[in-house]
């Protein structure tokens, strides 16, 4: 199942710059950073009550975050969703002829096991699934 909006992520030019912005305008500082080196991304983590944000900046000219910000500028880049059974969603979604980007679950920030629907077949919008990692 599909749970709350777990955060919005938002690719930016600069995490240092982004921070000191975020920082002011939610009146709070992020409560966590992070370099997650297999996507090239630094990210950092600001909690919005229930909800969290997600500042991701390149850490190489590769990631996907440089190709998106190259195309569309700096702006929200992806929604995530809470999921208690990833996999299971993952088949769900496959069925219903959703392109998946990573077939196997990966790590990604914040302790999560992440995955992502092709924009395309979400009206434009990337779709992330996360599931906490329970270790
Ligand atoms: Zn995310």
């Amino acid at each position: 199942m599909f749970g709350k909006i777990e955060h919005l992520g938002i690719a930016v030019r600069s995490l240092e710059e982004a921070n000191k912005t975020y920082t002011q305008l939610l009146g709070c500082a992020p409560y966590k950073t992070e370099s997650v080196e297999s996507e090239a991304v630094d990210t950092s983590f600001f909690k919005t009550g229930e909800n969290k944000i997600e500042l991701l900046a390149a850490s190489g000219e590769d990631s996907a975050i440089a190709k998106f910000i190259d195309k569309k500028g700096e702006g929200i880049h992806h929604i995530a969703f809470a999921v208690n059974d990833i996999h299971a969603e993952l088949k769900r979604l496959e069925e219903e002829g959703f392109q998946i980007l990573n077939k196997e679950p990966k790590r990604g920030a914040d302790n999560k096991w992440v995955a992502f629907v092709h924009p395309r077949d979400s009206h434009g919008v990337l779709v992330e699934l996360c599931q906490e990692i329970e270790e």
